[in-house]
């Protein structure tokens, strides 16, 4: 198994939740932006909200470098807080983390490892916002209470060793 491309980032929401801004394109449109627009047509603001704060992209991936496939650990990059599973430095992250990568709309199809909870992902696939999402909640913490971010469930890279060891099968991956 070898270290897959591990790190992904969007933009102000893994730092804060940034809310989009008031859609002038709306109209008498009343369905929310994301049911309304493709990802490349949002704004940068509605772009960046669509991310739930879940962390899941934020763990170091295995691939199987004869089969390709690809594995999720338990092991998270050393920037990520555990707690608010968010950036630690988000505006400085390529210093301390240089292949953090920041997710575009191009990128998403191509990304088999976004976890499939991922709000990019399912609108990409053609779903809606699960009710949790916190664009649905309006409250930040619903990821948390829904049980589908990585909050406790999680160790960082500089205590953890092996990845193999910390290979793991959650069901929201
Ligand atoms: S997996 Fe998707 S929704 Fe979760 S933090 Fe990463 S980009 Fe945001
Ligand atoms: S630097 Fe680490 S914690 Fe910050 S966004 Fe990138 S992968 Fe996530």
């Amino acid at each position: 198994m070898s270290l897959l491309g591990k790190r992904l980032s969007l933009g102000a929401s893994r730092h804060e939740v940034a809310l989009p801004d008031r859609d002038d394109d709306a109209g008498h449109e009343s369905r929310p932006f994301w049911r309304r627009k493709t990802l490349r047509q949002m704004t940068e603001a509605e772009w960046e909200s669509l991310c739930d704060g879940c962390g899941k992209c934020c763990l170091n991936k295995l691939q199987d470098e004869d089969t390709g496939a690809l594995a999720f650990t338990n092991v998270a990059c050393d920037l990520l807080d555990p707690d608010t599973c968010r950036c630690g430095d988000y505006v400085h992250r390529w210093d301390h983390v240089p292949d953090c990568v920041k997710l575009l709309p191009t990128m998403v199809h191509r990304l088999a490892w976004l976890p499939s909870t991922c709000a990019y992902r399912l609108l990409a696939e053609g779903h809606d916002l699960p009710d949790w999402h916190p664009l649905v909640t309006g409250e930040p913490d619903s990821v948390h209470r829904a049980g589908v971010s990585v909050r406790g469930r999680v160790i960082p890279e500089r205590e953890a060793g092996d990845l193999e060891d910390h290979v793991v099968d959650w069901e929201d991956l």
